[in-house]
């Protein structure tokens, strides 16, 4: 279990806006429990990166939107009865706020996705080539330079454990990142 943490505590400057949207003041993992996305994540309904997600529904989408902190799973993602995020309480509390903040736009995507009905996990692509994703990622990435982040940087936010590196190369290159290793 994780102790309740205060975000501003552990935040640096250049991420203070973050900072504010994922303050969250009373955190723990509860089981399969959903709360209202907007009493934990405040001011996404601002940020401009979300804005271009969901256009004038923002306020009604993230206003329905439901989150869930599950100990179990790895990172984040949407759940494919109902659409609402599964966040990992153990990566909310310990993981690096940047990535966390992108990945919160990225599965907004998905969330969207999921609205129009697309399907989110097609088979017939690989992870790195599906077009959900590319467009999940291209907003990360975009948000991502608009934070001030370098290629160098992006790479390491879009490298994950279950990547190879001829699935970073594709996926860099799908949303227009220079990786160099
Ligand atoms: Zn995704």
């Amino acid at each position: 279990m994780s102790e309740p943490r205060e975000w501003r505590d552990i935040l640096f400057p250049t991420i203070m806006r973050l900072g504010r949207m994922l303050r969250t003041s009373r955190f723990s993992s509860i089981g399969r429990t959903t709360h209202p996305f907007m009493d934990f994540f405040k001011g996404y309904e601002k940020a401009e990166a979300v804005r271009r997600i969901f256009g004038d529904d923002t306020e009604h989408v993230l206003g329905s939107l439901q989150v869930e902190f599950n100990p179990i799973v790895g990172y984040m993602g949407v759940d494919g009865a109902d659409g609402h995020l599964i966040i990992s309480s153990k990566y909310l509390n310990e993981g690096d706020k940047v990535d966390i903040h992108l990945d919160i736009v990225h599965e907004l995507v998905h969330v969207r996705q999921f609205l129009e009905g697309k399907e989110l996990w097609d088979s017939r692509y690989d992870y790195v080539e599906r077009p959900t994703e590319i467009e999940a990622y291209r907003y990360a990435v975009e948000e991502a330079r608009k934070l001030g982040l370098d290629d160098e940087r992006i790479c390491r936010y879009l490298k994950t454990e279950w990547m190879t590196e001829q699935d970073l190369r594709k996926l860099a290159r799908a949303v227009n990142v220079v990786c160099i290793n």
